[in-house]
């Protein structure tokens, strides 16, 4: 063998080795996504990063992805919440200026399982506070209060008006201008306790406990949550805010 024959014999080595690599990278890569996205895939749709986000299946680290396609889709976050039970019946878009309406507006009476006194809303907030609900409320109420929650109490989402700080009137429009949050007030217990920020966050027991687990929960499907540790503005309520800069107090 000489040494031209040498050198062409390694090439056409690397050159097979690097076509096999393409190919299987071809078929897994394809295969993948034909498994992902067959009607019967065997993967279950909680961990399916092609699936629909269901409200009630146990989070995984897919859900996040599927819920940010669900904000970002009207239809899909209409259907995600109907599918989940969730009392939102579709009302018309509310246009008022540039800075003042609802996208994506609905009349909220109903979550998962609490009741929840009817409130014009947005789909995308409402599709935050169901997963909520679910995945943190029910659950602490049941963990910490031995009950489970019938009622959310809340005091407005959509409201055209601008920031209020505690200094005053800031410049910019509040979140509530496009029903992009909503404010929580307290809760009603299913074994009949009513509970509520103003009087029971400060006072050392289950109850409180409770309601400093569900705040911090809030975090996990809201972008800005403010209770009251933040400010004496917020001393009676959790302002719970979809989109945000990631703020949680
Ligand atoms: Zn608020």
């Amino acid at each position: 063998m000489t040494k031209r024959t040498g050198r062409r014999r390694i090439l056409y080595l690397a050159a097979s080795l690097l076509f096999t690599v393409v190919t299987l990278l071809i078929v897994i890569g394809g295969g993948g996504w034909w498994v992902l996205s067959h009607p019967q895939t065997p993967v279950p749709p909680h961990w399916n990063p092609l699936g629909d986000l269901t409200v009630t299946a146990p989070v995984t680290p897919v859900t996040a992805y599927q819920l940010r396609r669900a904000l970002g889709d009207e239809a899909q976050c209409r259907a995600a919440l109907s599918a989940a039970g969730v009392v939102f019946e579709p009302m018309d878009e509310l246009v008022v200026d540039q800075n003042c309406g609802i996208a994506g507006r609905g009349l909220l009476s109903g979550l998962t399982t609490a009741r929840i006194e009817a409130i014009e809303t947005s789909c995308t907030t409402t599709l935050r506070l169901a997963l909520w609900e679910h995945h943190v409320v029910q659950p602490a109420a049941r963990e910490i209060l031995g009950t489970d929650v019938r009622a959310l109490r809340h005091v407005g989402s959509y409201n055209c008006r601008r920031m209020r700080t505690a200094q005053g009137q800031d410049s910019g429009w509040s979140s509530h201008a496009t029903a992009d949050a909503i404010d929580i007030i307290g809760l009603q217990l299913g074994d009949g306790r009513s509970l509520t920020l103003l009087t029971d966050w400060d006072t050392p027991g289950p109850e409180a406990v409770f309601l400093h687990r569900i705040g911090r929960g809030a975090c996990d499907w809201f972008r800005v949550v403010l209770g009251p540790d933040y400010n004496r503005l917020h001393a009676d309520h959790f302002h719970l805010q979809g989109p945000g800069w990631g703020f949680c107090r």
